[in-house]
């Protein structure tokens, strides 16, 4: 890594991750990103260009609109600072290629829709749908596949010089995968609300999937729902179990209720809890994705050395 380059790369992070708060803050409200200029969300006054730069405005003005005084989230401060790492980190391990800029541009959606998904349990078709149109295309320029290689070792024998054929195989792994994610997840959204009788997953998810699978390709998708299931489920679980210990403790101090009835009524609060609680699960597929997308092979070719 060369840090004369290493350097300019997280600072357009940066900057791309400025960007990104503001459709974060705007995109779920169906506004426009580009205009008008950024202004507080408290008093409305338009910000100069000088308060308006990444991670350094917000700590001079120590976390305060200089206007209004108002508290600024350092959700601002932190997604500037997770692009620019991430982009560093694309640009580490690709290099100065075509790969690091689909990655970045990979990391850049994805961090974008964790904390839209986060802050507004929406997940907004103009960066979904833009990057699915964007995953396949680049899958023509940046090879997705191993799909020859993992899936049809033997049957399917592909000249390597062939330069077609690489790319058709790689634009069938990046659909496949769009087709594959997106159907997990329909599938798993229609047993859950046939079971619980509530939405659990939204058609936002479906279509963050299909992007997902149009990027990393078939195998590492069906990882990243596996990996993002069992992080939901354990968050879910410890969820209830914090709530249950924290009413239980309440019951037992305020309302002098004896150990064993607060146990039993903190539990059913729990219960009640979790179910109104709407987990937004598109955070789990998308931190999953991101570390599928820089850990994904090395992790499956440990898992298989194991079996
Ligand atoms: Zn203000």
């Amino acid at each position: 890594m060369d840090l004369a380059l290493a350097i300019p790369v997280f600072v357009l992070g940066l900057a791309f991750g400025s960007f990104l708060n503001v459709c974060v803050y705007r995109l779920p409200l169906d506004l426009s990103v580009v205009r008008p200029g950024s202004a507080c969300p408290n008093c409305k006054q338009a910000i100069k260009f000088y308060d308006n730069i990444p991670v350094l405005s917000w700590i001079f003005l120590g976390g305060r609109c200089r206007n209004c005084k108002e508290p600024i989230s350092p959700r601002y401060v932190a997604v500037e600072l997770l692009t620019g790492a991430l982009f560093l980190l694309c640009y580490a391990a690709f290099g100065w290629s075509l790969a690091a800029v689909k990655y970045c541009a990979f990391a850049f959606l994805l961090v974008g829709l964790i904390f839209t998904d986060a802050e507004t349990h929406l997940l907004p078709d103009k960066m979904t749908l833009p990057g699915l149109m964007l995953g396949i295309l680049f899958s023509l320029f940046v090879p997705v596949n191993d799909l020859a290689t993992q899936f049809l070792p033997g049957v399917v024998s592909v000249p390597v010089s062939s330069d077609i054929s690489w790319r058709l195989l790689s634009l069938a792994d990046s659909v496949l995968g769009a087709a594959v994610g997106a159907a997990f997840i329909y599938g798993a959204g229609a047993i859950y609300l046939r079971a619980r009788g509530v939405e659990g997953m939204g058609f936002g998810d479906v279509k963050l999937m299909a992007m997902v699978g149009a990027f990393l390709g078939m195998k590492l998708t069906i990882l990243t729902i596996f990996t993002a299931s069992i992080a939901g489920s354990l968050f879910g679980l410890w969820t209830v179990l914090v709530v249950w210990l924290k009413r239980t403790r309440r019951r037992i101090e305020r309302h002098h209720e004896p150990a064993n009835e607060a146990r039993k009524h903190g539990w059913a609060s729990a219960q009640i809890a979790l179910r109104r609680h709407q987990m937004p699960f598109g955070v789990f597929l998308g931190s999953m994705a991101m570390l599928a997308c820089f850990m994904g092979d090395r992790f499956l070719r440990w898992y298989w050395r194991l079996m």
